[in-house]
């Protein structure tokens, strides 16, 4: 079945994770037309029980199979043939694949915006990889195997980190030895591509505003803040890693580097043990001891489910007050992401226990996911708006590779 009946030149957009290679096919621009949406999928659950599904630009599900498990050593080949072979399958001819973009968590201090892929880039992200183990290898794995697979097809990489490449030096540096922050211990700060496509947006919702200092709350399974001014990051709360800051899905947020140590001293914990603890069972899950998924957590009447929203709640109310604090002031509040988008029983919590800084909820727009969610006169607007990362990415592309304005 084809996407449609205009098809032109298409970009195919890729964010792979450990286990995952999610991808969407944008059509390019015709003047200046936004870049639309014609096709997405997925390949799951990679070297145990790979599932690809594909859905149109309406959501109705084009594809969804089993694929024999290869027990190779790059699963995300795999994923790349099978998302290729879709893609060569649904061509009616009246289109062509011109580039692809991947999400890349890591870009260090090299990367401020998005670069095209060659071998010298590949090596350079290679040695970022050390920076964000978990993230930054399975991206690195899907560029190479379209590599393999196309070689002259032209390959952009867009970072998590390269928003946050604004913030003033203070809010990167840790108080650690400068050795140490020389060799690039600091704070990045990541969901970047989500704060970009935020920032883009605000002046259609804030006007003149939009360039005040407006912290913008990305609360899913992975959740952060970023306090920007002028549409730019100023401050954000992840740092080093995608580990601080809010609580999470099952990542501990905000934790004293002193119970890390204890954990190893006292505990005789490994550092495997103690990633695997912060990174996967921490957070909701680990305060729950029920679910990482909110929705549970809402709908569970436990009180250890009802502390775990508590402390997301509070933990979100600090940062956004610290946030205020490094901007100086605050002029809006911005929700997105599964639980900003979609939670009014959490964002009432964090707008009630934030009054003090001028936010005036209004509870009715509140319930209907606004867009702006706050009684008319507020000194603080507070909006919801749902981001999209893959769209910027896909921009992103047509500007690098294609020289598109769009
Ligand atoms: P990811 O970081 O994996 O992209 P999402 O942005 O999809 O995560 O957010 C997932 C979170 O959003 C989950 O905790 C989920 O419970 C929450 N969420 C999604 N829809 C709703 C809803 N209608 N009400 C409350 N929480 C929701």
């Amino acid at each position: 079945m084809p996407w449609g009946p205009d098809m032109h030149d298409v970009i195919l957009v890729l964010d792979s994770g450990s286990s995952s290679l999610k991808f969407a096919v944008y059509e390019m621009a015709v003047g200046s037309a936004p870049l639309s949406r014609l096709a997405h999928g997925q390949v799951e659950g990679l070297g145990a029980h790979p599932h690809f599904t594909a859905f149109n630009a309406e959501g109705h599900r084009l594809d969804d199979s089993l694929l024999p498990v290869d027990g190779s050593a790059n699963p995300h080949e795999q994923a790349m043939g099978t998302v290729l072979a879709w893609l060569q399958a649904h061509r009616d001819g009246t289109h062509r694949l011109v580039a692809a973009g991947h999400r890349v968590v890591h870009g260090g201090m090299l990367f401020a915006s998005p670069v095209r892929i060659d071998g010298e880039v590949l090596l350079q992200l290679d040695t970022l990889s050390s920076l964000a183990p978990l993230h930054q290898p399975p991206a690195l794995r899907a560029i190479r195997a379209l590599q393999a697979k196309l070689p002259e097809l032209p390959q952009v990489a867009c970072f998590d980190t390269a928003f946050h490449r604004t913030q003033p030096e203070v809010a990167q540096a840790y108080a650690l030895p400068r050795s140490l922050s020389d060799e690039g211990i600091r704070r990045y700060g990541f969901h970047g591509l989500s704060y970009q496509y935020i920032s883009q947006t605000l002046p259609q919702f804030l006007g003149e505003k939009a360039s005040g200092k407006v912290v913008v709350a990305h609360l899913g399974n992975g959740a952060s803040m970023c306090g920007m001014q002028g549409q730019r990051s100023m401050a954000t709360t992840m740092g080093f890693t995608a580990l601080d800051g809010l609580v999470m899905g099952t990542r501990c947020g905000n934790l004293d580097p002193g119970v890390v140590l204890h954990l190893i001293d006292q505990k005789g914990l490994s550092p495997a043990q103690v990633s695997e603890l912060l990174y996967k069972q921490s957070g909701l899950l680990g305060v729950s001891g029920l679910s990482s998924d909110l929705r549970e957590l809402l709908g569970s009447d436990t009180g250890a489910a009802q502390e775990a929203i508590e402390l997301f709640v509070y933990r979100a109310v600090r940062e956004l007050g610290s946030l205020a604090a490094a901007l100086g002031g605050l002029d809006a509040l911005v929700f997105t992401a599964g639980i900003g988008e979609h939670s009014a029983e959490v964002r009432q919590r964090i707008c009630e226990q934030s009054r003090w800084l001028g936010i005036e909820l209004d509870p009715q727009a509140n319930a209907q996911h606004g867009p702006c969610i706050t009684a008319a006169g507020s000194p603080v607007s507070v909006w919801v708006i749902p981001t999209n990362e893959e769209s910027v990415i896909a921009d992103a592309v047509a500007r690098v590779v294609l020289g598109s304005v769009a």
